[in-house]
């Protein structure tokens, strides 16, 4: 048929095409405003500049700004003068908050050689920020003050099966500095373990295997880890509560009561210090005793020994501990119709030095977002509800800003808030989407409307070829194809989401690209506008859909005659997860019957090398049936009640209006929060979704059931299923006077 056409009427064609793609259903909205509301995100996309988005970052990284810096305070300014620039209701909110910074550090080995650790990144001419004064040396935030000398232990990655196999081995780290691979968990929960397991000090390094030379070349040659460079990063214990350690559940404030220092639960006790390649060879190269397993071997030219034996480190750390200003930025559009119903949308500020991708990326997005919603409202079109646009502080320390807003502000939030869409680091690749499951189909439409710029599908394709490639199995690669809809992941922690859902249960989403842009200069210096502009995101093309991506979404939300929240996701999705725990706790409970026949009956003792150490395991408790149907009769209810209300929904939009439903749909998630919070962690209070005891940013959903199962403690685990199936009812409950 196309073949006959000619180019005039192909390009027609294909024009009517794309406009009846563009003006396909939304949801949340009737037919004209649909038409109306394409319309404006075509306007909001025309107003997205990649060189200004290249130009925010430039000048954004252009100088240190972690929190409590000059600079800080002076990015925090700018972004303040900007935001009223566009036209946005803006100010700065401030929170005094702990943040410790180096004093002293030191790291050297006194035995069996001597070395002293660098602990130092140089310049490099290629990287015009890489000289500046005011960089926060390389120091893990939160370490304790501390002056140990011991012997060293090599731990792997420094995770709990890591000390399951050095326990095998009959070595233990008690009295012992530990020196734990980045990687594979979020780097709090090395120290953490080490710190259970009785060790006195905790370094933690990069290894070349992981982000250097064996996965490219480096920086400034390529994009990857040069001998020199450091991570730095908080070790709070972010999973037990994040935010200003002496504030938990309230706002830090000025005249807000605050704990003593020895009083946080979420600071440790043992020191804790990252370091680069450099300095950690010679302390692993001076390793005796057994020899690592071959799955722990890094990428250094050395053989991996464990330790301990004959290398003893010196390590001394100190801090100054002092308060300092947090300075959060919001800009407020006021809504036309609904002013009191609040689509929220924010990125952090600070950074551990320049941080050109980890935020500046991110929050350039945001702001060219503003900008645009801004600029429309001088044509005069005004957004249904209020948007807010935030610029935190202190997110990297441990999510401080964000944190201390959300609990400065809860009443109001859990009135207002319809929704919190976060992002952070922004780079070339694949979309990321996670959050709240009731948001799927919105998100889907969303991602299925927008380009890729390097393929000209859509986003949502892109990420489903991905996900089909990279997935383990034939099933699930097939799973995958036959995906129509965008699946969300559900959230653990590591960003600024974490208050909103987790603590108040605000519906959450988290937005970002990547996937193409991987490197090694995640939090050091060389996280630069040099390194970003050359391997990040070339062309910032992938700042813009960001900016659209995550644009669009807040626009839908701030204009949708009734809220495209759709509870059947939601109900699916717990399914998914209850399903999936009744096959882990199945499956445990047949691996635990062979492990321990395998040991009664000598197999393990028989199968090891008789010259050398080896404890055999020690049996575990058998697995019990557990009874899951206070969940399955809860999700049955809330099935019955979110069919129907899909139904009601509907019909609103057809009448087109939607009565009393919005601020029902969009409180509706705060009903899924626990009263009590999750047991030893009760600042975290959602039911379905929680960063892992030991795992930190890696999520557990139904948590508060699935950590007992990992932990073996049946009896919790059966009252966490009662508490979880009350959750769910209290929800169906929730929304069956309006379906
Ligand atoms: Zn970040």
């Amino acid at each position: 048929m196309v073949k006959n056409l000619t180019a005039a009427a192909l390009s027609l064609v294909l024009i009517n095409a794309d406009l009846s793609a563009q003006t396909k259903s939304i949801s949340g909205f009737n037919e004209k405003n649909a038409a109306t509301q394409v319309a404006l995100e075509n306007r909001f996309d025309q107003l997205l500049s990649a060189v200004a988005i290249g130009n925010t970052i430039k000048e954004l990284s252009a100088y240190p700004h972690a929190l409590g810096s000059t600079g800080s305070k002076k990015v925090a300014e700018q972004v303040l003068a900007k935001f009223k620039e566009w036209g946005l209701d803006a100010k700065i909110e401030t929170y005094q908050v702990l943040f410790p910074t180096p004093k002293t550090r030191l790291l050297e080995m006194t035995a069996p050689t001597t070395f002293k650790a660098l602990l130092k990144e140089p310049a490099y001419k290629e990287d015009a920020t890489s000289g500046q004064p005011d960089q926060l040396p390389t120091y893990n935030a939160w370490s304790a003050d501390g002056d140990v000398n011991g012997q060293l232990v090599f731990v792997n990655y420094g995770l709990p099966e890591d000390y399951e196999q050095l326990d095998a081995l009959g070595i233990d780290v008690k009295g012992k500095i530990v020196i734990a691979k980045y990687g594979r968990s979020w780097r709090g929960i090395k120290p953490k373990v080490a710190q259970e397991h009785g060790a006195i000090g905790c370094i933690i390094y990069s290894d070349p295997k992981d982000d250097g030379y064996a996965a490219g070349e480096v920086y400034p040659k390529g994009a990857y880890k040069n001998e020199h460079g450091v991570q730095r990063g908080s070790i709070m214990d972010m999973v037990v509560y994040p935010g200003d350690p002496l504030t938990p559940n309230v706002g830090a404030t000025d005249n807000a009561k605050r704990l003593d220092r020895s009083q946080a639960e979420n600071l440790l006790k043992i020191p804790v210090m990252p370091i680069s390649y450099h300095d950690a060879q010679p302390l692993l190269a001076a390793l005796d005793g057994a020899i690592a397993p071959a799955a722990w071997n890094g990428g250094l030219p050395i053989t991996y020994h464990i330790g301990p034996g004959k290398a003893v480190v010196h390590l001394k750390l100190a801090f100054d501990w002092k308060m300092v200003p947090a300075y959060n930025v919001i800009g407020m559009i006021k809504g036309s119709e609904a002013p009191d119903e609040w689509v929220i949308r924010g990125n952090h500020h600070d950074a551990w030095v320049n941080g050109a991708n980890d935020p500046i990326s991110g929050l350039a997005a945001l702001m060219e977002e503003a900008k645009a919603v801004g600029a429309l409202t001088k044509t005069g079109w005004k957004p249904r509800r209020t948007m807010v646009f935030c610029a935190w502080d202190g997110e990297e320390p441990g999510l401080i800003g964000s944190t201390e807003w959300v609990e400065d502000h809860a009443a109001e939030l859990q009135q207002k808030a319809v929704v919190y869409i976060n992002s952070d680091a922004n780079g070339r690749g694949f979309l990321g989407a996670g959050g709240s499951h009731a948001l799927e189909t919105m998100m889907y439409e969303v991602a299925g409307s927008i380009t890729d710029p390097q393929t000209n599908v859509s986003v949502f394709e892109r990420q489903r070829s991905a996900k089909a490639i990279n997935a383990a199995t034939p099933k699930a690669k097939k799973e995958e194809m036959t995906k129509k809809e965008l699946t969300l992941g559900a959230l653990g922690s590591g960003s600024d989401y974490s208050s909103f859902l987790q603590h108040i249960g605000i519906p959450s989403l988290n937005l970002g690209f990547g996937g193409e842009s991987s490197g090694g200069e995640y939090h050091s210096i060389y996280d630069s506008y040099d390194h970003y502009s050359r391997f990040k995101d070339p062309g910032f093309h992938y700042g813009v859909v960001l900016a659209k991506t995550a644009g669009h979404a807040a626009l839908r939300m701030a204009n949708a005659d009734v809220l495209p929240f759709d509870f059947r996701s939601l109900q699916k999705t717990i399914e998914g997860y209850v399903a999936n725990l009744t096959s882990q706790l199945d499956q445990m409970r047949e691996s635990t019957t062979v492990e321990n026949q395998l040991i009664k009956e000598n197999y393990y003792t028989l199968a090891s090398d008789p010259t050398k150490f080896f404890k055999a395991p020690v049996a575990k408790s058998e697995v019990p049936y557990l009874d899951f149907s206070p969940l399955q009769n809860a999700l049955f209810a809330l099935g019955n009640t979110t069919v129907q209300l899909r139904q009601t929904w509907e019909k609103a939009i057809e009448n087109g209006t939607a009565g009393k439903l919005n601020p029902v749909l969009y409180r509706a998630e705060q009903q899924l929060l626990s009263p009590e919070g999750l047991p030893r962690r009760s600042w975290y209070r959602h039911t379905l979704y929680a960063p892992g005891f030991y795992t930190g940013y890696g999520v557990k959903t139904m948590p508060g059931i699935r950590e007992a199962i990992e932990q073996r403690e049946w009896k919790e685990a059966q009252q966490q299923i009662v508490v979880d199936a009350a959750a769910i009812n209290r929800l169906a409950a929730y929304l069956d006077p309006v379906k």
